[in-house]
């Protein structure tokens, strides 16, 4: 008997640090087709994507003369491109995922946002651990932002085995992204006036029954996050040996340790070039083995998110889940990180 294979055709619209990683990261699945990506203005990225073969579009008519005078190739236009496919990865600059939903809707098209865009915007937001379920079949999805995926990854398992009575982190966060030239201040810390800050709320569109909240400061960097975290357990008697051997047996957690003479996030994002990481990513939440410590039920924890690409697994997972072409989360967690070399 035949056997048929169901692959999901994928466009991804916003080819910029985070679009351009999920389209390649399509491009890796034996169950996804990317059929196409948009630009909207004719930068080294249109270039690179005529290069690599793939098929590129513009958000509108009148953008397709500056690409052909650029001698960048382009196939059409947004609305001709979710013609042709069966769900959109929307990776446009953040607030503007909720216009584009109307287009999506026209289209008859599935799709995902990012966390730029509000939780209402898709009414599930998406961590491959806590709500793949969730997403099965479902229309609609917003993968929740790199630091919320980073704090959702450890604080997830930690409230399954031992409870979380509550939690509170500091996030350190990146000034901009390494091709930016806008961001934070060169050489000051900022810190985020909104008290308690939106990342504890975003974890809680995740896992709404963990009490946490959070507080956030802007620094001239751009390598990655890195949260100092503090969470009450449930469970009395547990060790940092305990929870390091849970956080351990999880996917998309990794250790470093200071031991080993990894003491920043710059040796974090060496070690990802040295293991051959594709863009010098690393998509795991990295945590500091040996800045883990546990007092009277109390555990203190570092961890380092890489905001360029931990999302990235997330949304391959989202796309699966919502296609309806893996039941089981752990199974797609496999394949996707399989794909992506993201091996313990
Ligand atoms: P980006 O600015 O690097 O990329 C956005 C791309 O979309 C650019 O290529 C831009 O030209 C294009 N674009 C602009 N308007 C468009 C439109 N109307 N239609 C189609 N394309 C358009 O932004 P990014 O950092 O990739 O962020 C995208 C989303 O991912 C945001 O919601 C953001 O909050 C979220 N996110 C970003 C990071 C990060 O650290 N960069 C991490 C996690 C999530």
């Amino acid at each position: 008997m035949e056997v048929v294979r169901l692959v999901a055709r994928v466009a991804v619209n916003g080819f910029g640090t985070i679009g351009k990683r999920v389209a390649r990261a399509v491009m890796l699945q034996d169950d996804m087709e990317l059929i196409g990506v948009t630009k909207t203005r004719p930068t080294y990225e249109a270039i690179i994507a005529n290069r690599d073969g793939i098929p590129l579009y513009t958000v509108d008519e009148k953008q397709q003369k500056q690409f052909s005078e650029q001698g960048i190739k382009v196939e059409g236009t947004l609305q001709e491109l979710l013609t042709k496919v069966d769900i959109v990865v929307d990776c446009t600059p953040g607030g503007t995922g909720e216009k584009n939903k109307k287009l999506y809707e026209e289209a008859g098209v599935k799709a995902i946002f990012q966390g730029g865009e509000e939780h209402e915007i898709a009414g599930l937001s998406f961590n491959a651990f806590a709500t793949y379920d969730h997403a099965y079949g479902k229309r609609w999805a917003r993968v929740v932002s790199c630091n919320t995926t980073g704090l959702i990854r450890t604080l997830y398992p930690l409230d399954r085995v031992f409870g979380i009575e509550d939690a509170f982190a500091a996030i350190i966060r990146r000034g901009a992204d390494p091709a930016e030239s806008k961001g934070s201040a060169l050489n000051a810390v900022e810190p985020d006036l909104e008290i308690p800050t939106h990342h504890g709320h975003d974890v809680r569109t995740v896992l709404p029954w963990v009490n946490i909240n959070t507080m956030a400061a802007k620094v001239p960097t751009t390598n990655m996050h890195v949260h100092c975290i503090r969470v009450k357990l449930k469970k009395t008697g547990v060790t940092a040996r305990d929870v390091l051997s849970l956080w351990d047996q999880m996917p998309r957690i990794r250790f470093v340790s200071g031991k080993h003479g990894i003491k920043t996030s710059g040796q974090i994002m060496e070690i990802a070039r040295d293991l051959g990481r594709h863009s010098g990513d690393f998509a795991e939440t990295i945590v500091w083995e040996d800045g883990t410590g546990v007092e009277d039920s109390t555990l203190y924890y570092y961890q380092a998110v890489h905001q360029e690409s931990d999302v990235i697994p997330e949304n391959i997972d989202c796309i699966r889940s919502m296609m309806e072409l893996e039941r089981d989360a752990s199974r797609s967690i496999r394949k996707t990180d399989r794909s992506l070399g993201i091996i313990k």
